[in-house]
């Protein structure tokens, strides 16, 4: 049982293959960022095991696929620790592991999602190594994670890591005005802009105005960065000073946006020089995390 899926999200070009071609691993992690999609590529796939028809993706149309859309098959298994942290403790895995030795109940395989599996403790994590290391032949394991090496090294060494990719912007804002319905269509442009092809960010940017504050001032950042307008990136990043958490927040959304593509084309600035920039960016981040004093922090980002 898991949570309904609107529609199937094509799978990217490695999972694609592997199902086609009927070598999927049963240890698997989708690594992307928050809001980037990476649950429902996870039931997505999910569906493609489960689905009657087998042809690669998920049909969308067989009985198991609608029920894996409707999130009541019974051999999909999805627990998520942001969601609901509970679900990540020591006795439910317990039962999970137990669980996944039983088998299937309806379907041709049972795959068990673990969301966010980043927070999930040493403990827990090592309650399921063996079963991952040697899983039942119908048992599926499908971590989803922001960053692969917050996982155990034993964990990781059994999993393949496909990374989630970033939504295209004209598909994005497509999902935005789906999700937030009654923007203007330069609101879903500029959220789709602006997320870097996180669908979940979007979504905030266009519903929490301090979301969509922070996503402007990381773009004026940067952009002043790439010029190198001292005063610009100091206008930018000072009234973030007033919480270290915010200014992490708007340190993170920036370095993300000096890797994003089409921010770097609309400003003429070189990939190399995108890169250089989100490394002082990931620098100032981790002087802010080292307690550093935030207005030094903020004038450094402007020199160079
Ligand atoms: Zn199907």
């Amino acid at each position: 049982m898991g949570e309904p899926l609107n529609r199937p999200v094509p799978l990217p070009q490695p999972l694609l293959s592997m199902v086609r071609e009927d070598r999927l691993v049963h240890g698997l992690c989708l690594e992307g960022e928050p809001g980037s999609g990476r649950a429902a590529l996870a039931l997505s796939l999910a569906g493609a095991i489960l689905c009657q028809r087998q042809r690669g993706e998920m049909c969308g149309e067989c009985t198991p696929c609608r029920k894996v859309l409707a999130g009541v098959h019974s051999d999909v298994i999805l627990t998520d620790g942001a969601k609901d942290p509970e679900s990540f403790k020591v006795r439910p895995m317990r039962e999970l592991r137990a669980a996944a030795y039983q088998g299937p109940s309806e379907g041709r395989a049972k795959v068990f999602i673990l969301a966010s599996a980043q927070l999930l403790s040493r403990e827990s994590q090592n309650i399921l190594l063996k079963v991952i290391e040697e899983p039942p032949e119908d048992t599926f394991f499908i971590f989803t994670c922001d960053n692969k090496y917050k996982l155990l090294p034993t964990v990781l060494s059994r999993l393949v890591t496909v990374a989630v990719p970033p939504v295209g912007e004209e598909e994005c804002a497509r999902l935005l005005e789906e999700r937030v319905p009654g923007k203007a269509p330069e609101e879903y442009r500029e959220a789709a802009l602006l997320c870097c092809g996180s669908p979940g960010v979007g979504e905030e940017i266009l519903t929490q105005p301090q979301a969509a504050k922070r996503a402007r001032a990381a773009r004026s950042l940067v952009e002043a960065m790439a010029a190198r307008d001292a005063y610009g990136a100091m206008a930018a990043a000072t009234p973030f000073e007033k919480s270290r958490s915010e200014y992490a927040a708007l340190l993170e959304t920036a370095a993300r946006l000096a890797a994003a593509p089409r921010l770097l084309e609309e400003k003429g600035i070189p990939p190399a020089r995108g890169a250089a920039l989100r490394e002082r960016l990931l620098t100032a981040a981790e002087r802010n995390q080292q307690n550093g004093y935030l207005p030094l922090i903020t004038a450094l980002l402007g020199v160079g």
